[in-house]
């Protein structure tokens, strides 16, 4: 239901007209009706034209965008939205024999702004970062349920610590439909990996890692690799099944590097080739000099805002630089940053500043990114947020 209509000022409509897809507070000149946080509401040009329909909330963002057509949405946007993500995907070739797993919906790269979805081999666990998503969420699972059909055995709702504010106070985390099993095992290009969506981070998996797991294989073989931020192991168990000769896992969660323990064991591997380390990567890195030919740096995002922009690139090149300079002559380090507000070519700013702190020759090898199924808007640049380097040290 169209809960009210927000006019936009003078010249507001261009960026929407463009398909960006959200509208700033600042951009409104007059809003109308019961506009509560969450609500559908009808997006109009200073001449009163309709340019689309979206999620109102108060802040900063007051808008985000669902559709750009005059005729007002109904519950069939949902599983239109989500056919065509689903193509995306298959196109791109999810699922596969290897891949059971991926993002299904990745918030405006799909359309569907403040909400995502990952499916876990039969397994859709759904996170709201909207208020409207939040209060759209049996729809939306209704949707995901005749889309899919009996692929789909569980949706699990897990938003208790994304959806904003005062929301949280409530039990929110649960089945919305069947019941799973945690944990589940699930194939990413025939690695095994148990996600836990109940107690893991996030959804319970890092699944834009993928590609860039993949390609850490081929520089594997016969290698020491050191996987720091090791979180599930994801890294660590490509290594080991692309033959490295031994590596070492490091998180400072306790329940992350038990977590890496299990994976290790499922994947058929043992204490011999790996080890894992509870600790900062900071303080593990001090002494290990000349002992790693692959060393992957994957911290969390050190700056989730602006104002935290500047403390993270310190963050990301006291990291880059101990690394360059620990590693083993003819090394490699894969190096990731996901802070969205530390853009592509802050990042490689701030690795070429640390290549001149660590004082040695570094060659790039590869830029990387998040994969297809984390798709970008050509309209919203600010969706791409994985950014990653593979560096040779010589
Ligand atoms: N590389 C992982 C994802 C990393 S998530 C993957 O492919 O799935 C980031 C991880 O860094 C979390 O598990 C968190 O516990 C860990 N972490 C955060 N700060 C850390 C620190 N200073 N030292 C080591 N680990 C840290």
């Amino acid at each position: 239901m169209i809960a009210g209509k927000v006019v936009l000022k003078k010249g507001k409509e261009h960026s929407i007209q463009r398909f960006h897809p959200w509208i700033f507070s600042g951009a409104i000149q007059t809003k109308e009706g019961n506009l509560e946080d969450g609500s559908l509401t009808e997006v109009l040009d200073f001449k009163n034209n309709t340019l689309g329909f979206g999620h109102y909330q108060n802040g900063s963002i007051a808008v985000r965008m669902l559709s750009f057509e005059k005729k007002s949405p109904d519950v069939k946007l949902w599983q239109h939205k989500l056919t065509t993500a689903i193509q995306l995907r298959q196109s791109a070739g999810l699922p596969s024999k290897t891949t059971k797993a991926f993002r299904l919906i990745h918030g405006e790269g799909d359309g569907l702004p403040g909400l995502i979805i990952d499916y876990y081999d039969g397994a859709a666990v759904m996170q709201a970062h909207s208020v409207g998503m939040h209060l759209y969420r049996q729809e939306i699972a209704n949707a995901l349920k005749e889309t899919m059909g009996d692929d789909l055995k569980v949706i699990y709702y897990k938003s208790q610590s994304t959806v904003p504010g005062k929301l949280r106070d409530a039990e929110l985390d649960e089945y919305l439909h069947g019941m799973g099993v945690v944990p589940h095992v699930i194939p990413e290009n025939g690695n095994k990996f148990y996600v836990d969506w109940e107690e893991g981070q996030k959804t319970g998996f890092f699944l834009d890692q993928r590609e860039n797991r993949k390609l850490l294989g081929d520089y594997a073989v016969g290698k020491k690799v050191l996987n720091t931020f090791c979180y599930t192991g994801g890294f660590s168990v490509y290594a080991l099944n692309a033959g490295a000769k031994l590596v070492h896992s490091v998180d400072a969660s306790a329940k992350a590097v038990a977590l890496t323990e299990k994976n290790i064991e499922l994947n058929g591997f043992n204490a011999e080739i790996h080890k894992c380390f509870a600790v900062d990567t900071f303080d593990f890195l001090k002494g290990k000099d000349g002992e790693y030919d692959v060393i992957i740096l994957d911290p969390p995002a050190f700056a989730k805002h602006r104002d935290a922009r500047h403390q993270a690139v310190r963050g990301y090149q006291r990291l880059n630089a101990e690394a360059m300079r620990v590693i083993k002559p003819g090394g490699i380090i894969f190096t990731f940053s996901c802070s969205q507000v530390v853009d592509r070519q802050l990042f490689y700013d701030t690795i070429v500043s640390a290549a001149i702190q660590a004082g040695r020759s570094i060659k790039v090898l590869h830029h990387l990114t998040q994969p297809a199924d984390h798709p970008v808007s050509i309209f919203h640049p600010e969706g791409e947020y994985l950014k990653g380097l593979v560096l040779y040290v010589e």
